[in-house]
């Protein structure tokens, strides 16, 4: 079998399709769709500082390096995000990975710290509390994201979730009843225009973990990744087991949630577009309440 364009040895068939790529039509498919998503969904202007978060795995960083092949010859400034949640042995090896690649690549890098910005790592807020890894780290995660965008003069924040990713999500959302959270969903995030919600913008929305994985691997993109000890603990864990067997047996499952989603997407963001920003009374950071969730969480862990 050939690369459907050429005819050389294909290196991935294609989701849900019978067409067959080499490495070379392969990346130039791979850039064309982030392009594409990029473009319809107005994710970026000429005028944006973005800044991208990375964690050292396939998906943020081979958004960093197609946004870097991109954007480097625009005026268009892409700085990486990088935090350090306080996890033993996962943290640090990833790190000096991204250190090396953003050095490699002459995209400015900043890091933060769980530690520094709440005084304790991870691991310790765990063994301390009976909460559960992944809910407290994705609260503190997005306010540092945030927080440090607004401080950095960044517009926008790219991050590397796929289609698996979002399908996984819109899942969860549905299982515990959380309407609110699917509203901020989509290509682009949020509900509602305030200077101080920084925009979230998801270049890979469109294409597949398979893909991504495909298009590192390929551009030698990947290292030896170390996956979080506390992933298997987490409620997203048993969704993407379950989608992805969902998948086995009935092939375009994921896309499928994907694009009935998106079909109703409007609907539900309607329905929150009125919903009140507050600064928190605490930290300042915008909320719907008085007291932003990390800053109860906070007073929780302490
Ligand atoms: Fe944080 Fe959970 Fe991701 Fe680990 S798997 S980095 S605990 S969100
Ligand atoms: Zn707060």
């Amino acid at each position: 079998m050939n690369c459907r364009n050429c005819k050389n040895t294909p290196v991935i068939t294609l989701p849900n399709s019978n067409i067959s790529l080499c490495k070379k039509h392969f990346n130039i498919y791979f850039e064309r769709k982030v392009r594409k998503t990029i473009r319809i969904y107005n994710m970026i202007d000429k005028k944006d500082t973005i800044g991208i978060a990375v964690s050292g795995g396939k998906d943020s960083m081979s958004l960093l390096y197609i946004l870097n092949k991109i954007f480097k010859p625009s005026k268009i400034k892409l700085v990486a995000l990088s935090i350090d949640e306080g996890i033993k042995n996962y943290r640090d090896p990833n790190f000096k990975f991204v250190k090396k690649f953003c050095k490699k690549n002459k995209v400015k890098l900043h890091t933060f710290s769980y530690k520094k910005e709440f005084r304790k790592t991870l691991d310790l807020m765990i063994k301390e509390s009976n909460k559960l890894p992944c809910s407290v780290c994705g609260v503190f995660r997005r306010k540092i994201l945030n927080d440090k965008a607004l401080e950095l003069g960044i517009n926008k924040l790219a991050t590397g979730h796929n289609l698996d990713d979002e399908a996984q999500t819109i899942l969860m959302n549905q299982f515990r009843k959380n309407i609110r959270a699917s509203a901020v969903l989509g290509p682009v995030t949020g509900v509602i225009n305030d200077p101080k919600f920084i925009k979230r913008i998801k270049p890979f929305y469109f294409l597949t973990e398979k893909e991504i994985t495909t298009f590192a691997y390929l551009n030698r993109i990947l290292d030896k990744y170390v996956e979080c000890p506390y992933a298997k603990f987490g409620y997203r864990n048993h969704v993407l087991d379950l989608l992805n067997e969902f998948e086995r047996k009935y092939p375009g499952t994921k896309y499928n949630i994907i694009s009935s989603f998106l079909a109703i997407l409007p609907t539900i963001k309607e329905s929150f577009k009125n919903a009140k920003v507050n600064s928190c009374k605490k930290c300042s950071s915008p909320t719907s309440r008085d007291i932003c969730q990390a800053c109860v969480l906070l007073d929780e862990l302490n």
